[in-house]
């Protein structure tokens, strides 16, 4: 994820990158054309031929437990993770690299080990920010975009309320309570949370006041209820666990960032997939597959769907299949349920050339350093997921618009002066710090604290793109102002202003 980081990293880069050249124009910035110094303190390529790689031999036991072990080297294996010794062990067992995206799959996601199972990576304490702990206005203004589609489905008794990845829960939190006056919505809805992280599943049941209260019939199976608006939750490790049959709106915030993406690298010999290996001395590195990769079909059928001249002057291409069929079971759902489904997310409408990047505490690391201590993410491709949704029959795509026309267009202006409206000094710094990263560009110009803590707008690097049901209109258009403005009165009376919530405590 391009996280927002709470505080820019010193080492600041330009980020702006509203098209494919841009996004090369940033790799490159740092270095020459060689891909490993396109990657902050990057590993080198090497061509997997190239190797020195030393033929399997016959190996002989030997109990180490009574030897000696000099103190630099029991401090190299005690500061190996399990982690690391799993993936080490996943390449030597395979008797070769693994590609990017097993490494990113495996790095955030092992159910034992990964980045997000174990622990909650938000936030100042964490690694990075996302905007619904930016500011409670995101998740009030996603709020109004589902109420608006449920509107249009023509108020359905019962809908399912997805969301993809909901990190702490903060956006539903927000959301559920911004539209808590709307009995006929909230009575509606059924949440089904996809989170493959325990440790988060807790938080969000928290974050949504669930209480668990035994089932009406007496037999075991308990229900869990958020108490903000009535609403039964329940939790799914994947999309396709979530039932079916009913319409349904989906929202996910940051989580197709996320998802595992494969690295493709021209060489003389053509487009290689670029694989993390283990040297000799036991590090990880990057090298090129010598030949085609099965992931190479994705990367043709991507490179259909673009522009010759695009993919000529690259060097690099990210190609992300799960995004692409995860697209596709969105959008068969909704084309047979009903409803629509909402991404927002940094990235570009078009070809993503190299773009994967690793955060720790609000600092870019190198993506092979201590894997499983920092999140990778990468810039998601928008194009690629308009022309996936395209393939599947009875859903149209509109979109992507930048975050910043998006929440503009639900009315996040008259939200915040309502806000400012009612609010104390240390709120209202809040809400205006909130709502300039939400819909600003480039650096914050009211900033008076030091240079390297300069709030950073999101407006523009996060574009929100809706797939939705083919007679239903889309995601904010004329046609729906009049619910629109409905739902900004309700959520701007006097009792929810009252309910502001101070995310960001901004250093001075
Ligand atoms: N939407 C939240 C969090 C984004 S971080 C926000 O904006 O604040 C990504 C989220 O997706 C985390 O909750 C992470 O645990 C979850 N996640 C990542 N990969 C996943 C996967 N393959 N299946 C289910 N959840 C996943």
């Amino acid at each position: 994820m391009l996280r927002k980081f709470l505080l820019q990293a010193s080492t600041r880069r330009n980020f702006s990158a509203s098209s494919s050249s841009s996004v090369a124009f940033f790799r490159q910035c740092s270095s020459s054309s060689s891909s490993s110094s396109q990657i902050p303190n990057s590993h080198f390529v090497e061509h997997m031929e190239d190797t020195n790689e030393t033929p399997p031999s016959a190996t002989i036991s030997i109990d180490r437990t009574a030897l000696y072990n000099p103190p630099e080297q029991s401090h190299e294996q005690s500061a190996e993770s399990e982690l690391v010794k799993h993936l080490k062990n996943i390449i030597k067992f395979r008797g070769g690299p693994v590609t990017v995206a097993e490494y990113m799959e495996e790095v955030l996601t092992n159910p034992k080990l990964g980045y997000y199972i174990n622990r909650d990576v938000f936030g100042a304490d964490g690694d990075f920010i996302t905007s619904p702990e930016v500011s409670q206005m995101f998740g009030e203004m996603i709020g109004v975009w589902a109420m608006c589609l449920w509107e249009q489905m023509g108020r359905p008794s019962k809908v399912n309320l997805v969301e993809l990845g909901p990190g702490r829960g903060t956006l539903l939190a927000d959301f559920l309570r911004g539209v808590s006056k709307f009995k006929n919505f909230t009575d509606s809805l059924h949440i089904h949370m996809v989170e493959c992280s325990p440790t988060l599943q807790k938080l969000q049941y928290r974050n949504l006041k669930c209480v668990t209260e035994d089932s009406a019939d007496g037999n075991e199976k308990k229900g869990i209820n958020s108490t903000i608006t009535g609403s039964p939750v329940s939790w799914h490790a994947s999309l396709e666990q979530v039932p079916t049959g009913l319409p349904t709106i989906i929202v996910a915030h940051e989580f197709f960032d996320a998802l595992p993406l494969h690295q493709f690298q021209k060489a003389s010999r053509g487009w290689c997939e670029k694989m993390v290996d283990v040297t000799e001395n036991s590090s990880f590195r990057f090298v090129l597959s010598p030949q085609p990769t099965p992931a190479t079909l994705y990367l043709m059928k991507r490179c259909k769907w673009a522009d010759s001249e695009e993919i000529f002057k690259l060097d690099h291409i990210e190609v992300c299949p799960k995004a692409m069929d995860l697209t596709q079971e969105i959008s068969k759902r909704i084309g047979i349920d009903g409803g629509g489904a909402l991404i927002i997310d940094y990235g570009l409408n078009g070809v993503v050339s190299n773009s994967l990047q690793a955060i720790r505490k609000h600092k870019f690391v190198d993506i092979l350093d201590n894997p499983g201590s920092a999140d990778l993410s990468a810039y998601v491709d928008f194009a690629a997921i308009r022309h996936s949704a395209e393939e599947v029959s009875g859903v149209s795509v509109h979109g992507p618009m930048t975050q910043s026309q998006f929440l503009g267009s639900l009315g996040i202006n008259f939200r915040v002066e309502a806000l400012l409206e009612n609010c104390t000094e240390e709120q209202a710094e809040s809400i205006r710090t909130g709502y300039w990263r939400l819909v600003g560009e480039g650096e914050a110009p009211f900033w008076e604290g030091p240079d390297n803590q300069t709030p950073i707008g999101m407006g523009t690097r996060y574009m929100a793109m809706a797939i939705v049901m083919c007679l239903l209109c889309s995601v904010v258009f004329p046609c729906h102002v009049l619910i629109i403005n409905e739902m900004l009165i309700s959520i701007c009376e006097e009792e929810n202003v009252k309910n502001i919530i101070v995310r960001i405590k901004n250093k001075k």
